[in-house]
């Protein structure tokens, strides 16, 4: 079965992975056919536009009375084995899938926290109130972001608080 990096990013269509056979003579096949069920030796990662992987998965570690990789090589549902190698094969020819990745995750959060948003108005709290509590998430994610790469998270933390004593102490809109 082939696997699709399905979030959008047109480019990523152009590389469908999946695990292809090898054969007792060398050459592949991605069928099921009876002769490539009896000379299939093994597997390894493939993709559409004609890479292939480095691991050979051989059917004597890996059986398979089908000719048919097995879960453990196939490695779709654990993201392991094959579908992690050609994984990292997507990652290097399209270096900005994560990027486009991310920005979607992004755009659908947005989306989610203006609906959260709305339903909190809604419950009857306040925008400064709200807002309170937005920028204190974000200052909380700010400061383990921070206290992780960078030593300036004190500075951070001060300011935070200020900002949200300052929204709890302002006139109520
Ligand atoms: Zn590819």
């Amino acid at each position: 079965m082939a696997w699709t990096h399905d979030t959008g990013y047109p480019p990523a269509y152009d590389h469908p992975g999946y695990p292809v056979a090898v054969l007792l003579d060398g050459t592949e096949t991605g069928g099921s056919s009876a002769r490539a069920a009896a000379e299939v030796i093994g597997w390894r990662s493939a993709c559409g536009c004609g890479w292939r992987g480095m691991e050979f998965h051989s059917r004597r570690d890996w059986p398979s009375s089908t000719g048919l990789a097995p879960d453990a090589v196939d490695g779709y549902d654990t993201g392991t084995a094959t579908f992690a190698e050609w994984q990292r094969h997507l990652d290097r020819v399209l270096p900005e899938l994560a990027v486009h990745d991310l920005a979607r995750r992004l755009v659908d959060v947005e989306e989610q926290l203006r609906v959260a948003v709305h339903a909190a108005r809604v419950a009857g709290l306040s925008s400064p109130q709200i807002r309170a509590v937005s920028q204190a998430a974000r200052g909380i994610a700010a400061g383990s972001a921070v206290s992780v790469g960078r030593p300036a998270r004190g500075a951070r933390s001060r300011s935070c608080e200020r900002s949200v004593v300052g929204v709890e102490t302002g006139p109520p809109r």
